[in-house]
């Protein structure tokens, strides 16, 4: 949005006026000698009404500059994946499970037991991004039966992750909600491939992604026909590897406050160590999260992949978020 100024306007003092009402502005270069003086709303500032902005003293006009993210903008809200409401007034939705699917056994066994834990999506890898190509990589298609077979035993969504564009169309026949990893938040092509089968995504961010790079990224699934997107904050690089990534909560509460938008945090992935996972998730749900993505395993210290950031499934509850669901003993 454009903020126009009258020729005899300070525009300091219209400046300072508009950040007391939660507005951060550029001031843009006049063009030729008596053009009014313009500034630029910068997309993060709160939102205030055409009538009050037109009553500060000094300003002549405001026009506005199409979003470069109106479906995003747009999104109904809050957002509903699978009959769940995601949403900074709504319930805190759990979804957890394994980094990897493992086996057959080893998702059935854990996701009975996060369910009693008030879970709502298991989430387990069968294509898995490995920085090293000599690490577990997932069992691939077997494991999306696997985990779908856990979760309909359970009365549970499946979240799992297509890692390339050949994976999606298996991935959209297992899951309620397709995840796109950090490593792809900028993979345009598979944006648009999992956009177009129609199923909701859940968009991991970048891990040196600015906030407008993230939402143009979900811009992209929504465009091409995702009918909501779940952004999910797992942790930027940081300078210091002791807590493997900055989990960046400053945009949690501005995604979800400011814009309204569904976030969910992944504590795990951005600690990379149990023992902050808990506190991480209380921090997530305080500043706006709409859901927690949490990694659990029934035995860490064997896990195949992320098990230092694994918790036990009875562990969540120490998190303190939702009650268990009823008809789960
Ligand atoms: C994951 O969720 O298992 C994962 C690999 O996450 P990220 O893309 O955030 O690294
Ligand atoms: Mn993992």
């Amino acid at each position: 949005m454009l903020v126009v100024l009258r020729k005899e306007a300070d525009p300091g003092a219209v400046e300072r006026a508009l950040a007391g009402a939660g507005l951060w502005c550029r001031r843009l270069q006049a063009r030729a000698g008596d053009t009014p003086t313009q500034l630029w709303v910068l997309p993060f500032s709160q939102e205030v009404s055409a009538e009050a902005l037109l009553a500060i003293d000094g300003v002549a006009a405001i026009a506005d500059s199409p979003s470069p993210h109106p479906r995003l903008d747009a999104q109904p809200r809050p957002a509903i994946v699978a009959g769940v409401r995601f949403g900074v007034a709504e319930a805190p939705v759990l979804l957890a499970g394994p980094c990897a699917v493992e086996s057959a056994a080893q998702i059935s066994e854990l996701a009975r037991r996060l369910a009693r834990q008030g879970v709502r999506f298991l989430r387990g890898g069968a294509f898995k991004p490995r920085s090293s190509p000599y690490a577990f990589r997932g069992h691939g298609v077997e494991a999306l039966g696997w985990l779908r077979r856990a979760a309909e035993e359970n009365g549970l969504g499946v979240v799992t992750e297509a890692l390339g564009e050949g994976d999606v169309d298996a991935v959209v026949e297992h899951a309620d909600l397709v995840q796109i990893g950090s490593r792809n938040m900028q993979n345009f092509a598979l944006l648009r491939a999992c956009g177009k089968r129609a199923r909701p995504i859940l968009l991991k961010r970048g891990m040196a992604a600015t906030l407008e790079e993230w939402r143009l990224a979900a811009e992209h699934c929504l465009e091409a026909g995702a009918p909501s997107v779940l952004l999910c904050e797992r942790g930027l690089r940081g300078f210091d590897g002791e807590t493997r990534n900055l989990l960046d909560l400053g945009a949690v509460a501005l995604l979800a406050h400011v814009h309204g938008l569904p976030v969910v945090v992944d504590p795990s992935h951005a600690s990379g160590r149990r023992d902050l996972v808990v506190p991480l998730s209380r921090a997530a749900l305080a500043a706006g999260a709409a859901g927690l993505l949490i990694e659990t395993h029934a035995d860490p210290s064997a896990a195949l992949s992320d098990g230092p950031q694994a918790l036990l499934p009875e562990e969540l509850a120490r998190i303190g978020a939702p009650a268990p669901r009823e008809g789960h003993s």
